[in-house]
């Protein structure tokens, strides 16, 4: 038999404004291209201590449980979900999206009772019907997500972890899209349960899965009467590595903790606070052009997601078409609906390092002609108009 040898990668340079993964600094892929180590070399696991610190002050929290997870964002989802359910254990899992949805079905594979609190696609849940919930349920723990990056839809968490502790609940929150775009408050808020991905507003590749316990948590999790079913994202073994027993569970991705080492630095050094600020200026010039090309947006004000802006499509406008002329004539990556919103709305993600002028004029510039092709009346050059009078304006 002949071998063949394909070409080497060269993929191309693509804007990614969809729902992820976001752009990428390139020192962040540097930092992945530095020599692997040994995953129990003194240089890794100071390595792992200063992503350990990072992380602390990302979550804002002094939750000695913080780590990354290898594995993606689902794969933290999966972590809290498994360490803190027992077969048989009461979970709320609140769905108004696919992640959501996600959350569920985790539960339902580790044995949970799993009570589904349902919200259409876009909407969010109200502390009324969540504590309504909880009484009626009394579960152990009520999973929920703070950015649904399938709607676009931002849900307020802190009164939530409140009445859950009322009702002596945990509380698990997916903040994959959220940490490091907006305000998450671990400790203040006094969540349980947190877990992120790498590649969202984080900018640094899929693979990891930052994630943080509370003590109440932890607590919960050495009370268990049996073992965790993935042998994998066992807590209790995987913490054994991460703190000072450095015992041996699996290999760490090494290479890809140098990138995410790299990406939070990179988020550290700008801070947090002007990081949320930029974010929001840049939605906001996004907004202003968007809605000045006739664009509306899926989800109620006050309720939208910064760094995931999700649009309805214009009457008359090919869904796909228009994904594909941006793709190959510009480079840039969006997102089509999802779930139910699949052909009704398109989802742009500003995304950490994404969220910048240049990344929003081009995107609209390039917009307008899709729009304009597809026979849609509009006047040129008014969406890039106004999302510059709204920089000039922040
Ligand atoms: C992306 C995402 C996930 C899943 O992360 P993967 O990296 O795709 O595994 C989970 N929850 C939310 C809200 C997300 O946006």
């Amino acid at each position: 038999m002949t071998t063949t040898v394909p070409a080497p990668v060269a993929p191309p340079r693509r804007i990614l404004m969809g729902p992820g993964p976001s752009d990428i600094p390139s020192r962040v892929l540097l930092a992945m291209a530095a020599p692997t180590v040994g995953h129990l070399d003194p240089y890794f696991l100071r390595i792992m201590d200063e992503t350990q610190s990072m992380l602390r002050q990302l979550f804002r929290t002094q939750n000695k449980l913080t780590l990354a997870v290898s594995g993606t964002g689902s794969a933290g989802m999966e972590t809290v979900v498994c360490n803190l359910i027992e077969p048989g254990d009461k979970m709320i899992v609140c769905v108004n999206g696919v992640f959501g949805g996600r959350m569920a079905d985790v539960a339902a594979r580790c044995g949970a009772e799993v009570i589904k609190l349902e919200r259409p696609f876009g909407e969010i849940f109200s502390s009324e019907e969540i504590e309504a919930a909880l009484k009626q349920h009394k579960p152990k723990l009520l999973g929920i997500v703070n950015a649904e990056t399938s709607t676009g839809a931002s849900q307020p968490v802190q009164d939530i972890a409140r009445l859950c502790h009322e009702h002596g609940a945990l509380i698990a929150v997916d903040c994959v899209t959220s940490l490091g775009g907006q305000p998450v408050e671990v400790d203040e808020w006094q969540l349980d349960a947190v877990y992120s991905g790498t590649q969202k507003c984080l900018n640094c590749p899929p693979g990891l899965a930052p994630v943080t316990f509370s003590d109440r948590a932890v607590a919960a999790i050495d009370a268990r009467k049996t073992k965790v079913q993935s042998w994998y994202l066992d807590m209790q073994m995987v913490k054994d590595y991460w703190g000072s027993n450095r015992a041996y569970h699996h290999t760490a991705p090494i290479n890809m903790n140098y990138g995410l080492h790299e990406a939070l630095r990179i988020v550290l050094e700008e801070g947090l606070e002007a990081r949320f600020a930029r974010q929001q200026r840049n939605h906001l010039a996004l907004k202003a052009g968007l809605k000045a090309m006739g664009l509306e947006y899926a989800v109620k004000e006050g309720q939208q997601l910064p760094m995931l802006n999700a649009v309805i499509i214009p009457a008359g406008v090919d869904d796909a078409a228009v994904r594909k002329q941006l793709l190959n004539e510009f480079g840039i990556e969006i997102g089509g609906g999802l779930g139910p919103m699949k052909g009704k709305t398109w989802r742009i993600g500003l995304m950490g390092v994404g969220a910048c002028p240049a990344n929003v004029l081009v995107f609209l510039a390039a917009l307008e002609k899709c729009l304009l092709e597809q026979g849609v009346k509009l006047i040129p050059g008014a969406g890039v108009g106004a999302a510059n009078l709204a920089y000039a304006r922040s």
